[in-house]
């Protein structure tokens, strides 16, 4: 340190020596050496305005001054007029913190100046402060040049910048791609996790397992279940996840197989054979058990069994209705044994019932050509033809009012109808039969104080008919058949009455009793007997009672006898029909009726019936040539028309309803029956519906049809007239 202050406190003296005091010829030397060196030296104060106390020539070369004075002028001879005024508080500031660190008190610092013809350097400063007691503070430095250097730097620092541009936009771009591929992933990713939810949305748990790793990641869990994986669905171990479950949850008969699906040795196996597989298993729930699945895929590529997806879901409603679905077919199945027994029974009945009736046609029909002429044993074959014929036709007549009624199509009409007129029907019908049978037969009366009523008369009658027909069917000749009409108790507009039917007849068992309502149901010992029937009687009294409100009972004790009794409640007439009047006799002969029908055979029978009654009689094929032969008629040609209801041409309907609209009011109002083999009360509907005044079944009832054509006929008589004959002509088995 002294021996650099000697040299500096030389220096200074040599720059301050007077020209008449000429320094040391050592002292000279330094200076030489100084100004020798090829790089700036400098000394200046550390503290006020850093004066520069020393500069050597190549100093003043940097700053391209010729000489001191003009190197003074530039800087103001101090250290801050050297730097340039853009660096100096940095270069200040950096001098200061590296003296203070620096041991050596040695500093470096890069700076700008400013030549005297204004050009810019960059110089490298490397500076030593030093302290003195005899020139006070100061710094010594070594300046050099360092604008080529820093250009250099500058280049290359410019070169790395570019390059690290380059990088960072090649980075950019890269992330950009990335960023893009990573989009598109999250995005497919999300759909694929929408389609799962959506596939998965039955499946109240969902989990991946790994087999290998013991691990059992849950994705969406259940109440029952989230008690074991929280809120946060936290990963388990696979082995021993379900025991609580199982404990908790499942039904104690279904747990070993639930322990079974979910074991990973019994999964390895079962999904080695196939993709996946499931397990129906019961839980109980507040008390009632639900039907859930485990479903078990394998997901994993490797041949090994791994990865696999566990979900649970609640198969219940679906096991719930199959269950019912299974309950009603069983339903459905016995209901089909039954009727199929039924119907079997049914089958072996009619085919015996019809057969008998129909042998007898076939076997008396041959008997009969083969005696052509023994007049008396040809009639006797013809009575047993015909009573077969309507045992046969009686047994169709069932079985088409059993299936209408249970078509559910059949309704009630109710009108006026007098109670008395139904007893007349009913004996009109049943004494014939009963005294061919030796039975005796009576109608009688309790308490009958509202004979006039509203009701459908028709039913009634059927009613009363088909029981008063077994009472007389089931019992011995000699025996007794009574009916009973007898009123119970009116109150306003109503009055309740019970029909009974007695006879003393064979009687009902009473196991049989209890079947004796069902369809086809007949008594053993009647089958057996050989009375022809087809056990449908008694099943369409019960569909009509019940149609009409009522109520049917039976009693019955074998050998002794049956009452079946019939409670109905009927609305009361308002007492306003005219009390009716004597129908005048008919003039039968002489009139002319046109049979219209298709059928050669049935028309060449009911020309020969109605020609044997005295009638003349006209023909027509069908609907349109019968309308045709009435509107060539004169009036009064015709005094009625038989229709049939299903022809060619124009059905019964359509020329009923075209002889309606004729313009002469004799033609378009000649009386028309419809003959039809359907009888239903549709049919009986559609043909008054169509104009015609009465509806007949098929084959034809010879007195029965007599006696509506009288009917009608007198009613027209009396019309002409001037006598009224109130109501609608009526005849059993026909309506208007
Ligand atoms: P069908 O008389 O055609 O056989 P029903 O339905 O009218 O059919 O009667 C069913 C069965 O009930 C009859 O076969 C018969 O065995 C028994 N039955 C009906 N009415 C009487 C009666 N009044 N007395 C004895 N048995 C009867």
């Amino acid at each position: 340190m002294s021996k650099h202050l000697s040299l500096i406190e030389a220096l200074l003296s040599a720059q301050d020596a007077a020209p008449s005091h000429p320094p040391e010829s050592s002292v000279i030397q330094i200076c030489d050496f100084a100004d020798e060196m090829p790089g700036g030296f400098f000394i200046y104060r550390a503290d006020g305005a850093e004066e520069i106390i020393y500069v050597n020539k190549a100093l003043l070369r940097i700053f391209d001054c010729a000489d001191l004075q003009e190197f003074q002028e530039l800087t103001g001879n101090s250290f801050r007029g050297m730097v340039h005024p853009e660096d100096l508080r940095a270069v200040e500031e950096s001098i200061r913190l590296q003296i203070a660190k620096s041991q050596y008190d040695l500093d470096y610092v890069e700076y700008r100046i400013i030549q005297k013809g204004g050009s810019v350097l960059w110089v490298e400063d490397y500076g030593h402060f030093v302290h003195s007691e005899a020139v006070g503070d100061i710094f010594y430095v070594f300046l050099a040049d360092a604008t080529e250097k820093h250009h250099f730097q500058e280049k290359e620092r410019s070169a790395l910048l570019d390059e690290n541009i380059l990088k960072e936009e090649l980075l950019r771009v890269q992330a950009e791609e990335y960023n893009e591929v990573l989009e598109h992933i999250n995005d497919e990713l999300g759909r694929r996790l929408e389609l799962i939810g959506g596939l998965s949305i039955d499946y109240e748990s969902i989990f991946h397992v790994d087999l290998d790793e013991d691990i059992i990641q849950p994705y969406r869990v259940s109440d029952r279940e989230e008690y074991q994986f929280g809120k946060d669905l936290q990963v388990r171990h696979f082995v021993g996840f379900a025991e609580r479950y199982i404990e908790t949850w499942i039904y104690p008969e279904d747990r070993e197989l639930f322990a079974r699906a979910v074991d990973p040795n019994y999964i390895r196996q079962t999904l080695s054979t196939r993709k996946s597989f499931r397990t129906d298993y019961r839980i109980v729930k507040n008390g009632r058990t639900e039907y859930l699945q485990i479903f078990i895929v394998n997901v994993g590529k490797t041949e090994k069994v791994t990865q696999i997806m566990v979900g649970c879901r609640s198969v219940d409603e679906g096991i719930r209705q199959e269950m019912e679905r299974s309950r009603i077919l069983e339903n459905a199945l016995s209901q089909a044994k039954a009727a199929n027994i039924v119907r079997n029974t049914f089958l072996s009945n009619m085919s015996h019932d019809m057969r008998t009736p129909m042998n007898a046609i076939v076997g008396f029909t041959s008997l009969a050509k083969s005696h052509l002429d023994e007049p008396e044993r040809l009639k006797n074959y013809l009575n047993l033809i015909s009573e077969a014929s309507s045992q046969l036709l009686h047994l169709m007549d069932d079985v088409l009012e059993i299936s209408w009624c249970e078509s559910g199509d059949a309704g009630m009409e109710e009108a006026p109808c007098s109670l008395m007129d139904v007893a007349k029907s009913v004996q009109r019908e049943i004494l014939p039969i009963a005294e061919k049978k030796n039975i005796q037969f009576s109608i009688s009366f309790q308490h009958l104080e509202h004979g006039d009523v509203c009701t459908e008369r028709r039913k009634l009658e059927q009613i009363l008919v088909r029981l008063a027909e077994n009472a007389v069917k089931y019992t011995e000749p000699n025996g007794h058949v009574t009916v009973t009409f007898a009123e119970q108790n009116a109150s306003g507009q109503f009055a309740s009455y019970q029909f009974r039917v007695e006879d003393d007849g064979i009687g009902i068992s009473e196991d049989f009793i209890k079947h004796i309502f069902e369809p086809f149901e007949r008594q053993k010992n009647t089958t057996l007997s050989g009375v022809p029937g087809t056990g449908l009687g008694l099943p369409i009294v019960k569909s009509i009672v019940d149609m009409m409100g009522g109520s049917i009972d039976v009693s019955s004790r074998v050998g002794v006898g049956s009452t079946f009794c019939v409670n109905l409640s009927l609305r009361l007439q308002e007492d306003m029909r005219p009390a009716p009047v004597e129908m005048p006799p008919a003039v039968l002969s002489q009139q002319r009726i046109l049979v219209v029908e298709d059928n050669e055979l049935n028309m060449e029978i009911e020309v020969e019936l109605l020609e044997d009654a005295g009638f003349l009689v006209d023909t027509a094929e069908n609907g349109k040539i019968a309308v045709e032969k009435v509107m060539a008629s004169q009036p009064g040609d015709y005094a009625l028309i038989l229709m049939d209801i299903q022809m060619p041409v124009l059905d019964g309907h359509g020329a009923a309803r075209a002889i309606r609209s004729l313009e002469d009011p004799v033609l378009s109002s000649i009386p028309i029956v419809a003959l039809s083999a359907n009888t239903f009360d549709e049919d009986r509907k559609m043909s008054a519906e169509s104009g015609m005044n009465a509806h007949m079944a098929k084959p034809i009832d010879v007195p029965k049809i007599l006696e509506l054509i009288e009917q009608i006929l007198s009613q027209r008589q009396s019309e002409r007239e001037g006598t009224s004959w109130p109501g609608c002509p009526e005849s059993p088995g026909a309506t208007s």
